[in-house]
């Protein structure tokens, strides 16, 4: 008998008759002879609304009661989704992440899995169950509730994939799988069939939310393959894997875009060493993730920095941000929140001359003027003006031709 994880996103679960069209697909795989796991999600924007919750409340809500608020939304949908499988007859349990033994360490919002104790799933499985798992959540080591970070769902399905050794690990959503572009802004976007590791792994750290990132991570850690598929429809899907044919290399594969970005200046900074390591590792040790980073070439010994993190950590960036400049001597500081970033994706793209350049000058006949550059061997991106991301990506996606992909 096979053993199947399947994890079903928000908007497959975000009402009574998606909860059953659910219910029915789970059976279908229990009726064709496999055990199963099922993580899922809150049910369509709970998440959203409990997060609105705490800050009607409080500007700043404790991190430990934010997280367990959080993960109620997980809890609610998984005992609905388990009623529901009971009503076709099947037999099931529902399980929160504590319950289901999934261990993390202390950092609320953001917890990283340590290990998972699959006693009890295993237990369950072997009294003929069905187990649903609630996502995004697990327990630290004080046994408080901890969550994964936004779309964290993904991460507890390959995570319990890979320790109950599972033959299949598959992620339903609301689109047909992986597409070249998110198809909710480009129209033409196509797609892919498979994709590998890396360029996953690059296009959900640069924003494409289809999967989280730390779920592609744990992917390729341990060799699971992972499918992407729509949970609405009877179709392939996109199969994540480390198996990718060379051929189809050194090209473009897909075009990532992230809005939740914030752009951090400090002026006049006095060029001497030190001063670098004294900002980000004060940043760092508030968890907050530095991405790219340019420093000007110094005039007099006086140089600007200017480096982007995720907007949502403006608030925390800056209350460390303004006495460090002053300590450090800088001139000034600003911020501008109304940034967003785009990225062309594919193996071999630093490798291959021209690829810079198509994007460069794709963006500049949009009159899209960029702000800052980063490159990584199969990634250049670029920061620009918000409110001009969805037609760079558009503009990108036709320049480098893949709705021929
Ligand atoms: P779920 O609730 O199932 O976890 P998400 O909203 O987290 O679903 O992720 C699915 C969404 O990801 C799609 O609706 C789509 O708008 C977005 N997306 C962004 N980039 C891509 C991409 N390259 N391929 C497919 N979907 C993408
Ligand atoms: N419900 C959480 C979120 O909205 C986790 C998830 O959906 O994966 O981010
Ligand atoms: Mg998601």
């Amino acid at each position: 008998m096979a053993l199947v994880v399947q994890k079903y996103g928000g908007s497959s679960v975000a009402d009574g008759e998606k909860i059953m069209n659910v219910a029915r697909r789970i059976a279908r795989t229990a009726q064709d002879g496999n055990r199963v796991v099922t993580v899922v999600s809150a049910m369509g924007d709970t998440t959203d609304e409990l997060l609105e919750l705490a800050y009607n409340v409080s500007d700043s809500p404790s991190s430990r009661e934010l997280d367990v608020l959080l993960s109620t939304g997980e809890i609610v949908s998984s005992t609905l989704l388990a009623m529901a499988l009971k009503s076709l007859g099947e037999s099931a349990i529902s399980l929160t992440g504590a319950q289901a033994g999934i261990r993390t360490d202390n950092s609320y919002s953001r917890a990283r899995i340590m290990n998972i104790d699959p006693k009890r799933i295993v237990n369950e499985l072997d009294k003929g169950n069905i187990v649903i798992v609630a996502g995004f959540q697990g327990i630290n080591e004080d046994m408080d509730t901890t969550t994964l970070g936004r779309g964290g769902s993904d991460t507890t399905a390959v995570a319990l994939a890979v320790s109950l050794k599972a033959d299949k690990c598959e992620i339903y959503t609301d689109v047909q799988g992986v597409y070249t572009a998110d198809p909710r802004i480009v129209s033409q976007a196509v797609k892919l069939d498979e994709i590998g590791y890396e360029e996953m792994l690059e296009m959900s750290t640069y924003g494409a939310k289809v999967m989280h990132p730390r779920a592609v991570e744990l992917g390729q850690i341990y060799g699971v393959p992972i499918l992407v598929a729509s949970s609405f429809m009877d179709k392939p899907g996109t199969l994540i894997h480390g198996g990718i044919s060379m051929e189809g290399r050194n090209k473009v594969t897909g075009i990532a875009h992230d809005l939740n970005v914030a752009k951090i200046t400090i002026l006049g900074v006095p060029d001497r060493p030190g001063i670098a390591a004294a900002i980000f590792e004060r940043l760092a040790g508030a968890a907050i993730s530095v991405d790219t980073i340019v420093q000007n070439a110094s005039t007099e010994n006086i140089t600007d920095l200017t480096f982007t993190i995720a907007k949502s950590d403006l608030g925390p960036a800056m209350e460390i941000v303004k006495p460090l400049a002053a300590e450090i001597g800088a001139r000034d500081f600003v911020s501008d929140s109304g940034v967003g970033k785009v990225s062309i994706i594919g193996t071999g793209i630093q490798n291959t001359p021209g690829f810079a350049a198509r994007m460069f000058t794709a963006l500049s006949r949009e009159s899209i003027n960029i702000m800052l550059i980063s490159t990584s061997e199969i990634r250049i991106t670029c920061i620009i003006k918000e409110d001009k991301v969805k037609d760079a990506i558009r503009a990108l996606h036709k320049a480098f031709e893949l709705e021929q992909a």
